[in-house]
């Protein structure tokens, strides 16, 4: 799968998504991701991309000319492969609000575009030309659409075939499996005279199960009753 990153800090972009698992997937060639300076595609010899909102109003927007040519040339890389599936996304705290359904669902595009929106905004005539929806990560306001934009890459990512091994499965995590996960312990067996549930040490895989059970189900009781229903 391929994620191509529209933004005005490609670098901010790029230094998170190179690290850990994700950085790892890009090496073997599981996922690719390319980030792209929106900047690049300005007209204006000063590399302007923003301007002052029609009718009035504080802060900047984002120009739609910029952004709409560095989308162009993201499809026109990409022509040789006039099959993929592909989907446009705009990060914006006026988008639904994401979640591992939503992932689960981009991850079966061939082609992921984001757009990071920063200042105010974008011009909404780019919005209705090139995205075909608008993601939130949570009713809260940052200053850009770079953090979401790494959030929706790296949980779309992991569901992709290649990029977790074995043991960093994803199908018995919390959300995944429809509940919240049980509670887990490593070495050392005791800390801070805290000791792990003897339960764990048994070497009784029906028991294990059994209590792993027990325990992701009170926990969502508690914690998320809503995914229960
Ligand atoms: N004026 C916009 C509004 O009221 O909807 C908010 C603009 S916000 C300050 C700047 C950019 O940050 C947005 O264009 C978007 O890309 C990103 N952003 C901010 N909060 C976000 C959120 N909760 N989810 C996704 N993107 C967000």
């Amino acid at each position: 799968m391929r994620f191509d990153i529209m933004t005005l800090f490609p670098e901010f972009v790029e230094g998170i998504l190179k690290e850990s698992i994700i950085g790892r997937a890009q090496k073997s060639g599981a996922i690719e991701v390319c980030c792209h300076n929106i900047r690049d595609y300005s007209e204006d010899k000063h590399r302007r991309v923003d301007d002052t909102p029609y009718g009035g109003g504080k802060g900047m927007l984002m120009m739609a000319p910029p952004i709409y040519e560095c989308y162009r040339a993201i499809v026109d890389m990409q022509k040789s492969d006039a099959d993929i599936s592909r989907r446009v996304v705009y990060m914006s705290p006026a988008g639904t609000v994401f979640n591992q359904k939503k992932a689960e669902e981009l991850a079966k595009y061939d082609n992921l575009i984001i757009l990071c929106g920063h200042y105010e905004g974008v011009d909404q005539r780019i919005i209705d030309e090139i995205v075909d929806e608008e993601i939130s990560i949570g009713d809260f306001v940052l200053t850009g659409g770079e953090l979401p934009a790494c959030i929706v890459t790296d949980s779309v990512a992991r569901l992709v075939d290649g990029v977790l091994s074995d043991a960093e499965c994803h199908l018995n995590e919390s959300i995944s499996s429809g509940m919240l996960e049980y509670p887990q312990y490593t070495r050392p067996f005791e800390f801070h005279g805290v000791s792990v549930p003897e339960v764990l040490i048994s070497g009784n895989h029906g028991n294990i199960d059994k209590w792993r059970k027990e325990q992701a189900l009170e926990k969502t009781k508690t914690r998320r009753p809503d995914l229960l229903k």
